[in-house]
């Protein structure tokens, strides 16, 4: 096959651009690098199969020559990240959505949306279920990310029904891994950057707010599985393994075997009290399930977090490149 992929220099785009390269895919990642960073296709570049494009998909793009394929990664996506750009935001979701769509279809080729379980906003079903239509404040300050997404699948939906573009949705639960961005704010790099550099580690709220960690391995599995099948979606795509961000920073404590402080602040506005996938619906659709377990997952992160430690600029300044 012969692969699109839009934010593909991202932290999950360029696992993906990798995993398709190693199986003897040909990638053509399309960025503009506002969040991505040309490091994270240090093994891709090496590879003749795979083209670079440095482009805004909000502007409209092509892609010269055979596509079989469009996976739409390309949006911020850390709440700092989407706060700050909100109108790109909202552009990468609606603009962008719609040209890597038409992309797909001139080709004839699959499309594959990555969208979010911030879809479900706060939820008040609990695991949340694909049938859930969520609970979204549309004016409140992650409406940008949240809409955006929802909007995009609304058109993704829209294109598959009236135009017969063949589309998928993938609702993707918190991921964590090499590449995160060490100041890209969510809460798995703050704390191992936080605690790798002796510093406090920032626990927003009273911390018994749940998230759902699922490592990049087992995510990146899960596209591939998606990308490859004629399945429309959604399916929701995490590890429901829910955990509180105290116990979070335990964990984070422990295996960084740091004496660092944990420091309470602010609760942001909106921020979710609970999230954990149900998947059901990947187990039977897409016989995928998630194996990699939060220990050995923040164990495989830490250990690159500490790799690029020995930049003497220190962690922060090295994993952001
Ligand atoms: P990321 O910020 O590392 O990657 C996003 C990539 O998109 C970056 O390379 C960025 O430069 C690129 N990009 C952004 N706007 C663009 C534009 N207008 N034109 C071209 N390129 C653009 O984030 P990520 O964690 O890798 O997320 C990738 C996708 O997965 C996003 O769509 C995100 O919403 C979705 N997602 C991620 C998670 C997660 O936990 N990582 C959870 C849910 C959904
Ligand atoms: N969080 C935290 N400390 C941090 C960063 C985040 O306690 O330094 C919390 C945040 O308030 C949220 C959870 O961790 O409740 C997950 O935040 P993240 O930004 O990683 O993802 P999202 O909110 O999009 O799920």
């Amino acid at each position: 096959m012969r692969v699109v992929i839009t934010g593909g220099a991202g932290f999950l785009g360029s696992h993906l651009c990798d995993a398709l390269l190693g199986r003897g895919d040909s990638v053509v990642c399309v960025d503009d690098l506002s969040t991505g960073r040309r490091e994270n296709l240090e093994d891709a570049w090496h590879s003749p199969a795979f083209r670079f494009i440095e482009a805004d998909v909000t502007l409209g793009f092509d892609v010269p020559g055979p596509v079989d394929a469009v996976a739409h990664l390309a949006s911020p996506a850390s709440p700092p990240d989407y706060l700050r750009r909100p109108l790109q935001t909202l552009a990468a979701g609606s603009r962008g959505t719609e040209h890597a769509l038409a992309l797909a279809r001139r080709h004839g080729a699959r499309f594959l949306l990555a969208s979010t379980s911030e879809v479900y906003g706060s939820p008040q079903v609990h695991p949340q279920t694909e049938d859930y239509w969520g609970h979204v404040n549309p004016i409140g300050p992650r409406s940008v990310y949240d809409e955006s997404k929802r909007f995009a699948e609304a058109l993704t939906t829209a294109h598959r029904g009236a135009l017969g573009v063949n589309t998928g949705i993938v609702r993707i639960f918190n991921t964590y891994g090499p590449r995160m961005r060490a100041d890209d704010g969510r809460v798995v790099s703050n704390f191992i950057s936080q605690a790798l550099g002796g510093n406090a580690i920032t626990i927003y709220g009273d911390g018994e707010q749940t998230r759902s960690f699922c490592y990049v391995d087992d995510l990146v599995r899960g596209l591939v599985a998606m990308l490859d099948s004629e399945h429309a979606g959604p399916v929701n795509l995490g590890n429901p393994a829910e955990f509180t961000m105290g116990q979070l920073a335990t964990l984070v404590r422990e295996l960084t075997a740091t004496a660092a402080p944990v420091l309470h602040r602010e609760l942001p506005q909106d921020d979710p009290p609970r999230r954990r996938p149900a998947i059901e619906h990947a187990v039977r659709t897409l016989g995928w399930r998630p194996v990699v377990d939060l220990t050995e997952g923040l164990g495989h992160t830490i250990d690159w977090f500490r790799s690029r430690s020995s930049d003497p600029r220190g962690v922060e300044a090295a994993v952001a490149g």
